[in-house]
This record gives structure tokens, sequence and C-alpha cells, in this order.
């Protein structure tokens, strides 16, 4: 059961969400009722719980709205996609006023704006933790980039550089300590993550499909996804791992959070051999690396370590077995 304040609370945030023409009806009837298209559509959903996913401490409530839909906008890029309407829970706890939704609901429909996202609806619940579920409708204009498409002695990519955020994430928590500019950029990895969504629209159109996931949970995580769907082992080259300088400069030769630290937000993507790195990063617009190949499914997951013998990725117990220096 709502109580009336959090009917008015709602009517106020959705006061200023932007929708346009695909938007039949927006927020303020039982469902939004959106225009038909003709096109495929994607539909994705992610929650941040506070205490799980962030604490308040390092985000801005803006920031927070503004990475809740950005987590989402990730999946959309990741199938080749354009995000376009969007609905959102919100889990409202004790200590948390008025004002500081409006925050929230500012960076977020901000972030909508820029993404060219209709927020056409939201609901609003008590819970013991602040917590924001946006779920995310997109199209796609070609093809949709899967999962399990993968084939054996595909070339392995991704999109900017791995490891950031989750850096970010640990000097946030004062695990790690940095100063300056390299805090700045690593924090900001985590705190704002930019979804490849023209990198992954570009990726739509060629062909064949590249597979594709977002790199969400750490790089192996993900990878280890698209094995499973396209059932396929794979290699992963730990020299050819991009880092951001500022990486190297806090967290050295640690390889871990690189392979395995997660909320990236980049692209994992495979093609058929042949392809240059230079010429596909100028091609998507974005910094693009081979970091491995596809092989048979049953050699599993194995890592090429800096001296060139493969290992296996699961009988790994420590990063400093891996002989890397980043
Ligand atoms: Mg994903």
């Amino acid at each position: 059961m709502k109580q009336p304040g959090e009917f008015e609370l709602i009517e106020r945030l959705c006061r200023d969400l932007p929708y346009g023409r695909r938007t039949l009806l927006g927020p303020g009837d039982d469902c939004a009722v959106l225009a038909p298209t003709r096109r495929p559509q994607l539909f994705t959903i992610d929650s941040m719980v506070e205490g799980v996913h962030f604490e308040l401490a390092w985000l801005s409530p803006e920031q927070l709205g503004e990475r809740a839909l950005a987590v989402n906008l990730s999946d959309i890029a990741a199938m080749g996609g354009s995000p376009r309407s969007c609905v959102v829970n919100l889990g409202i706890r004790k200590g948390l006023g008025a004002a500081f939704f409006d925050r929230l609901y500012r960076g977020l429909g901000r972030a909508a704006r820029a993404a060219g996202v209709d927020v056409v609806g939201g609901n609003i619940t008590r819970s013991a933790q602040l917590t924001l579920t946006v779920a995310l409708l997109g199209e796609v204009a070609g093809q949709v980039l899967r999962r399990d498409t993968a084939r054996s002695g595909d070339e392995i990519f991704v999109t900017g550089t791995l490891g950031d955020s989750a850096l970010g994430w640990r000097i946030m928590a004062g695990e790690i300590e940095a100063r300056g500019a390299a805090r700045k950029y690593l924090v900001d990895r985590f705190v704002a993550p930019q979804a490849r969504l023209g990198a992954g629209r570009k990726l739509a159109r060629m062909r064949p499909a590249p597979a594709a996931i977002d790199i969400s949970d750490g790089l192996l995580a993900d990878l280890g996804h698209i094995m499973e769907r396209s059932r396929v082992g794979a290699e992963v080259d730990l020299a050819a791992i991009p880092y951001s300088r500022h990486y190297l400069a806090v967290a050295g030769d640690r390889a871990d959070l690189a392979l395995s630290g997660g909320e990236d937000y980049e692209l994992l993507f495979c093609l058929r051999p042949g392809h240059s790195a230079p010429v596909l990063s100028r091609r998507l617009g974005v910094a693009v690396h081979r970091v491995g190949r596809i092989v048979e499914r049953r050699h599993g997951l194995r890592l090429r370590r800096g001296d060139g013998r493969l290992v296996p990725a699961s009988g790994m117990l420590g990063w400093d077995q891996l002989g890397v220096d980043p």
C-alpha cells in the first residue's frame, strides 16, 4: 500500500522528466503508452542497492541517478542497440528526504536526455536500503550482438581500459590510497561509467555480427558467459590487457582488478581473424585492444602468461603466479 506522501513524491519527481514523440502517454496513468515500432525491441533491467553496489558517501544523488541509467545503457550497447524508454523503481528508506530524490531525478533526467531515453514511468516502495531499479527498452536497426555466436578461431577484443572502476571503488572504500589526478580519474570511472553505445552500434554493422557482451562482472567472468553460451574455450593474453596509466600508477603490477574487478562497462567482442586493433579503434571511435582468441571448448579458459606459457584460469590461486608485469 502506498502512502499519500509517496504519490506526491513520484508525481513531483516525474514532472521534469524527458519524454517525446514515441511516448503516447507518459507518467501519471496505470501504464505508459508507447508508439508502436517496427524494429526488434531490446528489454533489460538492472538494480543498484545501497551497501551492495554503492555507498551514499561515494556519489552525489545526481551521480547516482545518472549511474543507474548508465549501467542499463551498457546492456543495450552490448546488443548493438539504441536505448529508447525506461521505467524506474525507487526503493526508499528512512532518512532520505524529498530534496535528495529531487537531485537524484535531476541526474537521471540529465542522463536520459543525453542518451535519448524517455523516462515514461516509475514506482516508489519502502525498502530497508536505498534501491534504484531501471528497466530499459531499446531497439536495434540491424543485427543483434549476441553472446552465443563466438567461434573457435575468433579474436577477442575489448574497448577502453580495464580495472579502473574496480580500483576507483577500492579507493573510495579506503582500501587503496591514491591522490590527485589518478584518484579523480579512477573514482570517476566507477562513479560515471560511459556506456559504449556508439561502438556497439558500429559493431552491429559488421558482417558477420560479432559475439559481444558488456564487461560488468569482470573480463574473465564475462568472457566466461560468452564461452558458455557459444560452447567454446578461450585464451587471454595477459600481456595484452589494456591498463590506463592511472591504473598502473596506483595498482602497479596488480592484474586481478583488470581481470575480475568488474563494473568496467566496456565491450568485449569476438571477430573472425584478420582485424587490426588500430583500424577498429578508428572505426569504433574508442581505443580497442586484442586480448586473446576463442578456441575449442575442451580447452576451457586459459591465460597466456608473460613468459608465453598457457595456464588454466581455474587452477590459479594467486595473481603472483601469473608472471606478468602489466
Ligand atoms: Mg550485460
